[in-house]
């Protein structure tokens, strides 16, 4: 993961972090400007949003779920 330095907008290394939640959604990376002239140290905060595509066990698990709503003769047609 790279991360920008909000002054310089030069490249910044992550020297530590701190997760915010059980779930890791939600972290703070503590960040050290690489750039010589700036060497700002600051504070991004990493956090997930919303699934593009669930992950596979997921949807396995919602088809899983859809099939079991399926009477037996419904199920019975989506197997021909
Ligand atoms: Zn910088």
């Amino acid at each position: 993961m790279s991360v920008d330095c909000p002054n310089c907008l030069q490249k910044a290394r992550i020297t530590s972090r701190n997760t915010l939640t059980k779930e890791k959604t939600v972290v703070d990376l503590y960040c050290e400007c690489k750039n010589p002239l700036c060497q700002a140290r600051f504070v991004v905060t990493n956090s997930f949003t919303r699934w593009i595509n669930p992950p596979a066990k997921t949807t396995a698990q919602i088809a899983l779920n859809l099939l079991n709503h399926l009477s037996k003769e419904e199920k019975a047609e989506l197997l021909k």
